[in-house]
């Protein structure tokens, strides 16, 4: 087949390759990644009012500035800084109605007590071994205690100068997201469906974005995320997650008096905790194994809070943990009568698996489909976690997730083997491909 053929049949790319020798789609996604990366834009929980942090708006002007560029129309932001756009479709007279799809990634990086400052290098044609992240500061990847680097040997690898994270987390998806656009306007030959893209803030701290976003701005058959970890991985089910609020006012009293008298409600905090099962916390599961994490206590003489994160996959189980609390509850009370208490649930996001039926599961056969057609073995994983799109299902538009081809989120070990990270934006592509071509 010829470049016009390959055309004319929808099919661009195909095993393993981008087809156009007029771009190279790794300098691409490189020389973009480096621009968003230089934006601070680490969210912060516990702030209120959404965005948590301006630079997540700096970021976000940046986007409708290049989406504008890119032939996007529509091109919004929210007052709580979610930007939405369109892309009107373009394909050939009289062709049959084609699904509209979304894709949404994320603005901010994850705050764990690292700089937010990103200085990323690349590490060219990377051939095995540590890799130096920091001269200075004498900071290594380990090969060792990353065996996972030695997939990635003749790759180009981006990685952080080791004093914070590389932020590929999300930021590798919104480049991938604006390549895949800068595709598609240099070749005007391609054709593709009606596309929408959301880029929101504070996915880190509670899928905030997503939240705070108006759908009527979305309006979409369904949508993808491109928010976890290795090659050819894809996630449509996570966890169902909330979090709770254990509110303890005790008695104070002056020691002299305090016999019989003062509730001291650190302790009735820590027999509380204590009537929890140590085997369900995040140390001690994996896999389809809910827990209870205690993430917080904050003290003085009359008041105490403890804060509580419960995750499970199966919505019984999520459901079963918030029972357990309420027992430990009325436990804690027959013990401390004095002491008053009261515990508060709120659902963070549930279960994308939940939303998945019959009728609507197209979207994820498309992604096997697409990645069978690149040469990429699929991998499904249950993720630990939650994505934008655990909140988007909920509003009945299924939003599985793929890969963005980088590894280890959330760690200064973060890295990107450019190679992985290129057959990602193949996949949006390739997925843009198949809303017209149809899914086999
Ligand atoms: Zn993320």
């Amino acid at each position: 087949m010829n470049e016009q053929e390959r055309m004319r049949n929808g099919r661009a790319y195909e095993k393993d390759a981008f087809m156009f020798e007029d771009m190279d789609l790794k300098e691409v996604l490189t020389e973009k990644f480096f621009r968003y990366a230089a934006i601070e834009t680490q969210s912060k929980s516990g702030v209120s009012g959404v965005p948590s942090t301006p630079g997540q708006w700096t970021l976000a002007k940046l986007l409708m500035k290049e989406l504008e560029e890119l032939g996007m129309v529509d091109i919004e932001i929210s007052e709580h800084c979610v930007v939405t756009a369109h892309l009107p479709a373009r394909l050939p007279e009289g062709h049959a109605p084609v699904p509209v799809v979304g894709w949404m990634a994320h603005l901010d990086t994850v705050d764990v007590a690292m700089s937010p400052e990103v200085h990323p290098h690349i590490v060219r044609n990377y051939q095995g071994g540590d890799i130096c992240q920091n001269a200075e500061k004498q900071i290594y990847i380990s090969e060792a205690e990353h065996p996972e680097l030695l997939q990635h040997i003749g790759e180009d690898i981006i990685v952080s100068d080791g004093t914070s994270v590389l932020g590929a987390d999300n930021k590798a998806a919104i480049a991938n997201m604006m390549t895949a656009l800068e595709v598609l306007k240099a070749h005007p030959e391609i054709p593709h469906g009606e596309i929408y893209y959301a880029f929101g803030p504070d996915e880190e701290v509670g899928l905030l974005g997503a939240k705070a976003m108006d759908y009527a701005k979305f309006p979409v058959d369904f949508a993808y995320t491109i928010d976890c970890c290795a090659l050819g991985e894809v996630v449509y089910e996570t966890f169902n997650a909330g979090s709770v609020k254990l509110e303890i006012r005790g008695v104070t009293a002056h020691p002299m008096s305090s016999k019989n008298n003062l509730v001291n409600p650190v302790m009735v905090a820590v027999d509380f905790i204590n009537l929890l099962s140590r085997a369900e916390t995040p140390e001690h599961t994996e896999k389809k194994e809910g827990y209870i994490w205690v993430t917080g206590i904050q003290s003085d003489v009359l008041n105490c809070t403890v804060s509580m994160n419960i995750r499970d996959h199966s919505k019984a189980g999520y459901e079963h943990k918030k029972e357990i609390l309420r027992a430990a509850l009325e436990m804690t009370k027959l013990k401390h009568p004095k002491a008053n208490m009261s515990l508060t649930f709120s659902d963070t996001y549930a279960n994308i698996y939940d939303a998945v039926r019959e009728d609507n599961r197209k979207c994820i056969d498309a992604l096997y489909q697409a990645l069978d057609e690149l040469g990429i073995a699929a991998k499904t994983i249950a993720m630990r976690g939650g994505t934008d799109g655990s909140f988007i299902s909920t509003k009945g538009i299924l939003t599985p997730n793929y890969f963005t081809g980088a590894h280890n989120f959330h760690s200064r070990c973060e890295f990107m083997p450019m190679d992985a990270v290129e057959k990602s934006c193949l996949t949006t592509l390739k997925l843009m491909e198949l809303a017209v071509r149809g899914v086999e």
